[in-house]
């Protein structure tokens, strides 16, 4: 669907499609498993969270250098694009590229690299959002912000991602109170497997400004109407849901329930090369499955502009506003 969009839920590393996957393997000399790209690809059709994660790490030793983190950017802006995606906050996972020897330097300069030209090559504005792993540690964290430092410039945001279970927000205290020192924006993954009340310590004991995931919030009424108050952003991931069995169906989704709820929903891609698609794709999937109109895919549009991080730029934020108004629905 080419309605205007923000995406605010992206993993970079969950765009590597099986073609570059090959490509960049063999530019660096890394073996994989698989002989052929039709056989990666079938691997693609993993059926639970643990396969997914295998194969999702396993993968990412093909990205090496500067160049190859850029190629990645650019083959998913050239998608996002096309499937009208206007604006871009993308995620990264700094420790998944270091525990294995690539340089923080080398990933965000390559993101960034790729990003800087984004608006000239696919005319997509972006911006870069750094992830924690939950499931390493804290002092991990702290780590990995104090090296990303000098790349500061580059990065509006963290984040958190990654196993949620038994991983409650409130390990991380520390790392956002000192991203909050250093000017950074913070979102965070909540509410996928974990429940409500990761979602409320994501808030609270966090400062998050938009929940990612955030789907069990469904389960408490009191916080279903603190959200939705409080106007919190909530990125949802159709495809990802129905691909990690947080539902059974598409059709069973809760995306209408929550915004009869008048929650601030959003629709993502998540890891669009994994899942079976990019935003555009989530957006015809929840047309198709959950029958929403012309103003509820509107209303999901709309809800993305206004929950980026466009603060610095309100004109711009305005003037894609203005071109979701004037889409037409064919
Ligand atoms: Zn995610």
């Amino acid at each position: 669907m080419h309605l205007p969009k923000a995406e605010l839920h992206l993993h970079i590393e969950g765009t590597l499609e099986p073609e570059l996957a090959f490509a960049l393997a063999e530019r660096n000399g890394v073996a994989l498993p698989y002989a052929t790209t039709d056989e990666l690809r079938a691997a693609y059709r993993f059926d639970d969270l643990q396969s997914f994660l295998d194969l999702y790490y396993a993968l990412m030793a093909v990205l090496r250098t500067e160049g190859d983190f850029a190629e990645l950017v650019d083959a998913y802006l050239a998608r996002a694009a096309a499937q009208g995606v206007r604006h871009a906050e993308i995620f990264f996972d700094p420790q998944a590229h270091t525990a294995r020897g690539v340089p923080i330097g080398t990933v965000v300069e390559g993101l960034g690299r790729a990003l800087e030209r984004s608006e000239e090559t696919h005319g997509v504005s972006t911006q870069l959002i750094m992830c924690f792993l939950r499931d390493l540690s804290a002092e991990s964290a702290l780590g990995t912000l104090d090296a990303a430092k000098p790349y500061l410039h580059r990065i509006s945001a963290i984040g958190l991602d990654s196993a949620e279970a038994g991983h409650p927000p409130a390990k991380f205290r520390e790392v956002y109170e000192a991203a909050t020192a250093l000017g950074l924006r913070k979102v965070a993954h909540a509410g996928e497997e974990g429940p409500p009340e990761y979602i409320r310590e994501a808030l609270d004991v966090l400062g998050v400004e938009r929940i990612d995931h955030g789907l069990r919030c469904m389960e408490d009424p009191e916080l279903v109407a603190r959200l939705a108050a409080d106007r919190v952003p909530l990125t949802l991931c159709p495809l990802s849901n129905v691909r990690l069995r947080a539902v059974d169906r598409l059709a069973d989704h809760p995306l209408p329930a929550m915004l009869a709820a008048g929650l601030h929903c959003t629709v993502n891609s998540d890891d669009p090369a994994y899942f079976g698609g990019y935003a555009g794709d989530n957006f015809d999937a929840v047309r198709d499955a959950l029958a929403l109109g012309p103003e509820q895919l509107r209303t999901l549009a709309r809800n993305s502009f206004e929950a980026a991080f466009l603060d610095h730029d309100e004109e711009r934020r305005a003037r894609y506003l203005a071109e979701v108004e004037a889409h037409t629905f064919d």
